[in-house]
């Protein structure tokens, strides 16, 4: 039982596991490519940090749905179809400005950066997820669902469908595929989303869908003449998982450090990532 409960929360890196090893045989054999295994392992070592970490403090997030949950204003039976679009529909919503502010906002990249510190896009990269979700305040974007009435195990479950689709997705095996581009988060979709190219960069955010992407102007499709740059503008070369999941964190108390008032601190914490002090610009710029 107690095996069966803990193979079940470490079902996420089986799972990926047997896909990784599928598309590596199909890369190195049939198609005779070079596969990077050290960065795979990179990744399954911060999927296994992020899986030990998730599963120790479950209860803290929980925690937090459940008690909105208790001072909900209604509730909201999933018993038909509808209701379950219209919840799916609701989570998509939320996933998709969770996600786009996780890239405008450097305290949630911190966590979300890691997810792109990939410098190429295989499977394995579905596994490379940051840990720190509970100090960037994930689960604070899922708050108004238990709110009005959500049962926050029907949250967890939904964000775990997520999760698990958004696996096939990290590939450059699979093409473009016609009309369900503009509709689904397909593998053409999240190569652009993980590309670092300026035509590319913070487009695609959406987690099964990309209705809202469509909708809020944040669509890309992958074109032929761009060949793509994986990884973030400022990479992290090392293949260390604890240096990978922590990297912007360092980088951020490095900053502020450097920080000459409150402003500037703040900035370098909830600014846009990358935002420099007028300061810093300048001892930046070369000596002429
Ligand atoms: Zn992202
Ligand atoms: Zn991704």
């Amino acid at each position: 039982m107690e095996l069966g409960t803990q193979a079940g929360k470490f079902a996420f890196l089986i799972f990926l596991a047997v896909f990784v090893l599928l598309e590596a045989v199909w890369l190195v054999w049939r198609r005779n490519e070079a596969y990077p295994w050290a960065d795979t392992a990179a990744s399954f070592g911060v999927a296994v940090i992020k899986r030990s970490i998730d599963t120790a403090t479950a209860g803290l997030a929980a925690g937090v749905l459940f008690w909105v949950y208790d001072h909900r204003i209604a509730t909201v039976e999933l018993d038909s179809l509808w209701m379950l679009a219209l919840f799916f529909l609701t989570v998509e919503f939320l996933y998709y400005w969770h996600h786009r502010l996780g890239h405008k906002i450097r305290w949630l990249w911190a966590t979300h950066g890691v997810h792109h510190t990939a410098p190429q896009m295989n499977l394995s990269v579905a596994g490379r997820l940051g840990w720190t979700g509970l100090v960037s305040g994930t689960v604070l974007f899922f708050v108004p669902l238990a709110y009005i009435g959500f049962h926050p195990l029907a949250i967890f479950l939904m964000l775990a469908v997520s999760l698990f689709y958004q696996i096939w997705i990290h590939t450059e095996l699979i093409g473009r595929l016609g009309p369900l581009e503009w509709v689904l988060n397909t593998p053409s979709n999240h190569r652009v989303h993980h590309a670092s190219n300026p035509e590319y960069i913070d487009k695609n955010f959406g987690g099964v869908l990309m209705i809202y992407d469509v909708l809020f102007g944040t669509y890309t499709p992958e074109r032929k003449d761009i060949s793509i740059v994986y990884g973030i503008t400022r990479p992290v070369t090392s293949r260390n998982p604890l240096v990978i999941g922590i990297y912007e964190w360092i980088r951020m108390a490095k900053d502020v450090v450097k920080a000459r008032n409150p402003l500037e601190a703040f900035m370098y914490m909830f600014g846009k990532p990358g935002w420099k002090s007028r300061h810093q610009l300048e001892s930046d710029l070369p000596v002429t």
